[in-house]
């Protein structure tokens, strides 16, 4: 896909700018400075938008990358599908309420039409899947984890979770089929403040922070219309190396070719990030002590396609699958994070763990028979937010360059809210660092391709 339309809405010269990866960061910066009058090439190393949440065509279904759950609170991720005129094809409750498939039975957690923090307080009192006692913990731990301490950030959840006495069937049925999902890492190689950070701001937010949702189109929908306002997408194209000259980085190597620029958002993974430049050449450290944790999801299809009508999204506790979700008639997504020790089973037995995980829970699916599973891994699916692990804020050595990424200094876990949030950082950061350099200059902003802009030259 490849436009040259330029917008600039402004008096100003236009500045080119390359924003590299086109996962959620890269294209939220990309908005960013469009909205700023920059002419922007989006350059994508794969044949598809949209990074870690796009959706892709298996036989005559068009499946997502993995199944991604939003919250009330995301709303840096909302405003920007707003921005893109797509928030109708987001269905997100309008208050919280979950439906919980224990080992015994079925519980709810639902919020009341109350303010915060009594709409889940209340509720939480006589939510059946834990005993009293646990129910007494986990108040207790919320009221605790309300109060931030130093520390947070070299200390474990696991270690945190046991200083403040949470018992296995708090940890089963309440911490982990909330918090595995959203952190997807076990607790013991998380820190305390990635774990705290969901529960301060989703659970003992505002009233509607906790609300959950989810895409009802196809997420590469998403991607797909924030590029089309880029006015050029090079798909297929990896940037391989940079190339730096005075302070400034003054053109992407692809495969043999350059694209100039006047200044370059790298929205890539930290893994990506360190083959294409070099920790030297950004300045920026720790990046190779990033590490990632797998998901796979687990797509199943019954004979019986009222079975489970009245079925949206639900919690399993105590099972390597976390949630499930009704995608279409008899047609269930099983989500398994944190999923180390599956990502590397063969197909069939991931799809028997579970269709025996959903029938051990589901009786309404003893008399359905399975017709056709698939499971789609993601090996790399997020970083860790590890204790003591340093997140480089979007400032580089390099004056025209910043970078983009959920895995970047948000605050927040590897979330779609945490990578648009990142991609407008960048675009801010970018636009005021060159506005101080042309003051200090004393000049007004570059006009359009004054170095070698030779965009769209890499297209393969
Ligand atoms: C299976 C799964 C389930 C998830 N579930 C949820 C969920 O329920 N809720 C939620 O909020 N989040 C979820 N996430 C996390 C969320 O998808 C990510 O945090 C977010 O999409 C990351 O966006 P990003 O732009 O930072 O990175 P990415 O999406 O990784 O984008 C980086 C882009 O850079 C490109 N790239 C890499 N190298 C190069 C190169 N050399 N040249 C050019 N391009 C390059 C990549 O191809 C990619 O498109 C899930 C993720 C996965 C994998």
């Amino acid at each position: 896909m490849t436009t040259s339309t330029t917008k600039t809405g402004s008096a100003a010269p236009v500045r080119h700018v390359a924003v590299v990866g086109a996962g959620l960061a890269g294209l939220a910066a990309a908005l960013s400075l469009k909205g700023e009058g920059w002419r922007v090439t989006l350059v994508e190393r794969s044949r598809l938008l949209g990074g870690k949440a796009t959706s892709f065509q298996l036989g005559d279904v068009e499946m997502d990358s993995g199944q991604h759950a939003i919250l009330g609170c995301y709303s840096s991720f909302l405003e920007f599908v707003e921005e893109l005129g797509m928030r109708g094809d987001l269905r997100i409750q309008e208050r919280f309420d979950v439906l919980v498939l224990t080992e015994t039975g079925r519980a709810r957690l639902r919020a009341l039409r109350l303010p915060a923090p009594l709409h889940l307080a209340l509720p939480f009192l006589r939510f059946r899947a834990l005993g009293i006692r646990s129910r007494l913990q986990v108040a207790r731990a919320l009221l605790a984890a309300k109060r931030p301490r130093s520390g947070e950030e070299g200390e474990t959840f696991a270690a945190w979770l046991h200083r403040h006495g949470q018992g296995q069937q708090s940890r089963r049925v309440f911490w982990e089929p909330f918090l595995v999902p959203a952190l997807n890492a076990p607790f013991d190689r998380v820190s305390a403040a990635a774990g705290l950070m969901v529960v301060r701001t989703a659970l003992l937010g505002n009233r509607d922070a906790a609300r959950i949702g989810y895409a009802t189109v196809p997420l590469a929908r998403f991607a797909e219309r924030a590029a089309e306002r880029c006015d050029e997408v090079l798909l297929r194209t990896p940037v391989t190396g940079l190339h730096v000259e005075g302070g400034e980085l003054r053109g992407l190597l692809t495969g043999g070719a350059e694209i100039g620029v006047d200044a370059t958002v790298l929205a890539v993974p930290p893994e990506r990030l360190l083959r294409m430049a070099g920790v030297e050449t950004l300045g920026v450290p720790d990046l190779e002590k990033f590490t990632t944790q797998p998901i796979v999801d687990v797509h199943l299809w019954y004979d019986a396609p009222h079975a489970l009508d009245d079925l949206d999204f639900a919690a399993m506790t105590g099972s390597p699958v976390q949630w499930i979700f009704a995608k279409g008639p008899g047609y269930l997504c099983c989500s398994l994070s944190s999923a180390d020790d599956l990502v590397s089973q063969p197909e069939e037995r991931l799809v028997a763990l579970a269709d025996s995980e959903l029938r051990s829970r589901l009786p309404e699916l003893s008399q359905a028979t399975l017709l056709r599973g698939v499971a789609v891994r993601d090996p790399e699916a997020t970083f860790v937010p590890a204790p003591g692990l340093r997140r480089p804020g979007p400032a580089t050595a390099l004056a025209n360059t910043v970078l983009a990424g959920c895995w970047t200094d948000t605050g927040w876990p590897a979330t779609m809210e945490g990578a648009v949030r990142s991609g407008r950082a960048a675009a801010r950061t970018l636009v005021a660092t060159l506005r101080k350099q042309e003051r200090a200059a004393g000049r007004a902003p570059a006009p359009p391709g004054s170095r070698r802009s030779r965009a769209g030259v890499g297209h393969e």
